[in-house]
């Protein structure tokens, strides 16, 4: 990707076809779409690119087996449909890039001969209708299966378990790859830009857009011919911004996650908790070297400060503790993190576990602000589709055909599951640092190698004990536009997600490279440490989650 100064020029100087506004899935898939269309595009984003909602998912691919069981209780055929389309889409996610995403076993414990049979005739239906797409067909398992499948599992009351498959991947890192792949096709992308306002046409449709940097505070126009509003959870407002009379649409259900440590579950299996007192479903899952719990659902009005609370923390901690043989208390807690889902409400106070996850794309009438809303990750591609379908109907163009589905993401041509080995024999890296490049850019790992070669002292790790090399944060800083430690440690090399006390670890090394190359004075730089330490320490406190006093920063 361009420098982000460079991208700021480009992008005041030209005129496009379409303005992406907003840099989450939704907004990434449209990009790429739109640009392969041959639409000369710009995306902006108010915050770092994928920071919001995406990046804050269970990492689940899949086409919801709990949406499917409310189509078959409630005879719904729009859900059922929903299922359908995202298993096709499952499918396509899984192989646009393999180094990301992959397929997962899941197990339903079950509790009565009644509960088996439910379950095992629920999950054929999520084989059959996946048809072509289907992964590995689900398995009735017998419970000395059940507890050989995960050893932690509580057996009390476990008569036997049901396994299905479904994909899961890292949600950040494909954002990442999306806007990367994007951006090789000349889409012009840019982060830390928040659209403000918009400038009108006597009859009032949209002429160009009123964008602020919020590094610099700087404001300046895009102008552009098509407006598509990707804002997620935040969709309401630029639907607002561009007709003040607009009616909200948007529902906002927050959901937290906490990383644990992975050895206690003694499996690469899933366990999909089924019932909760409250009726949701838990999951807990293997991901990348931690155990991933989630999620938590709660209503609410405000998508500001978003952190788990020590509330929503014991509410997944009482469930984790009840179906596994753990004790895990809060001081086992790695890490969490909180998102908001962008629930489409049709009318009425329909509870928000029931609102349909599907999306819809609306076109403004008064302004032609065109906004995809509400959806799911695993969708992304079949989103984009339906919303650049209707930019180019709004552009007076011949509709095209979408080639997103046979369109590779960077770092995956070439990809293989042995990459990893290729990177131990010729480069000379530890099988774990390997497999971590691997992972996090597939073959574009082979650039990050080049970069650790440029200098020395690129080879050491972020923090002892790391996979992480300086040289692939140097990588990320040129090639993917980070603006802040937290950028960098969340979602560019992912340390902050899975441990708190390595991402302090990891800030000290990780803001010097930054403020290296991004011109920071020296008590910027240290001050932007202390910012991040103290930031990581405020969450911590919020969650009620002890952190190791070793990891502090002194200048
Ligand atoms: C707890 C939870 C678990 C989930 N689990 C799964 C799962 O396992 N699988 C799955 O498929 N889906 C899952 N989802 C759903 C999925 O994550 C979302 O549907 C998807 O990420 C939404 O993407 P988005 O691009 O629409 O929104 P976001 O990712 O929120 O992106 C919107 C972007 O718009 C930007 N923005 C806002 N205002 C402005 C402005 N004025 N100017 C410029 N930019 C602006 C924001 O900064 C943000 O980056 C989950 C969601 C949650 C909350």
């Amino acid at each position: 990707m361009k420098t982000r100064t460079a991208a700021l020029q480009s992008i005041r100087d030209k005129s496009f076809d379409l303005c992406v506004i907003g840099g989450g899935a939704t907004g990434l898939g449209s990009a790429l779409d739109a640009q392969l269309r041959g639409l000369s595009t710009v995306l902006v984003d108010a915050g770092d690119f994928v920071s919001q909602t995406s990046s804050a998912s269970t990492k689940l691919v899949h086409g919801g087996v709990r949406y499917l069981q409310q189509a078959l209780a409630e005879v719904d055929y729009q859900q059922f449909q929903m299922v359908r389309k995202a298993l096709k889409e499952r499918i396509h996610l899984l192989g646009a890039a393999p180094y990301l995403a992959r397929p997962l076993t899941l197990l339903v414990p079950c509790y009565s001969r009644l509960q088996m049979f439910y379950i095992a005739a629920g999950m054929k239906i999520y084989d059959l209708i996946a048809g072509d797409a289907r992964l590995s067909p689900s398995r009735i398992l017998s419970r000395a299966d059940a507890e050989a499948t995960i050893p932690s599992l509580r057996m009390d009351k476990v008569v036997g378990a049901v396994t299905y498959a479904d994909g899961q991947f890292d949600d950040a890192r494909y954002g990442l790859a999306l806007a990367k792949t994007s951006a090789q096709l000349g889409c012009e992308l840019i982060n830390y830009v928040r659209i403000v306002g918009f400038d009108h046409t006597p009859d009032g449709k949209l002429a160009a857009a009123y964008a602020e940097d919020t590094i610099s505070g700087d404001r300046f126009k895009i102008a552009a011919r098509t407006f598509l509003n990707c804002t997620g959870p935040f969709a309401d407002g630029i639907r607002l911004l561009a007709n003040p009379l607009a009616t909200p649409r948007l529902r906002m259900s927050k959901g937290i996650h906490i990383l644990l440590p992975l050895d206690t579950l003694r499996s690469d299996t899933a366990l999909l908790i089924p019932k909760t007192d409250d009726g949701r479903v838990i999951f807990a899952i293997p991901w990348f070297g931690s155990l991933l719990v989630g999620t938590t659902e709660d209503e609410i009005e405000q998508a500001t400060d978003l952190v788990a609370t020590d509330h929503e923390i014991a509410y997944l901690l009482k469930y984790i503790n009840r179906y596994l043989n753990t004790t895990f208390t809060s001081s086992d807690i790695q890490a969490a993190f909180a998102g908001v889902r962008p629930l489409v409400a049709s009318t009425g106070k329909v509870n928000t576990k029931k609102l349909v996850r599907d999306h819809e794309v609306e076109i403004d009438g008064a302004s032609g602000l065109i906004s995809v809303i509400g959806g799911k990750w695993t969708t992304y591609r079949a989103m984009a589709e339906d919303g650049i379908d209707h930019v180019e109907r709004k552009l007076g163009r011949a509709k095209s055909a979408s080639s997103t589905r046979s369109q590779p993401l960077t770092g995956a041509p070439g990809y293989t599951a042995s990459h990893w080995q290729h990177l131990v024999s010729q480069y000379g890296l530890s099988e774990h640092v390997a497999k971590h490049m691997a992972q996090k850019f597939g073959t574009d790992a082979l650039q990050v190698v080049e970069t650790i070669r440029s200098e020395p002292g690129l080879s050491e790790s972020v923090f002892p004990g790391s996979d992480v090399l300086a040289g692939e944060v140097l990588y990320c800083i040129r090639e993917e536009m980070p603006q802040s430690i937290e950028d960098m440690l969340a979602r560019r090399v992912g340390i902050q997600v899975h441990n708190w006390n390595h991402a302090i670890a990891a800030a000290p090394v990780v803001g010097s490279l930054l403020g290296r190359e991004l011109g920071w004075s020296p008590e910027a730089t240290d001050q932007a440490i202390h910012a991040y330490i103290a930031k990581v320490q405020a969450w911590a406190s919020k969650a009620a989650i002890p952190l190791n006093a070793a990891h502090t920063h002194s200048s």
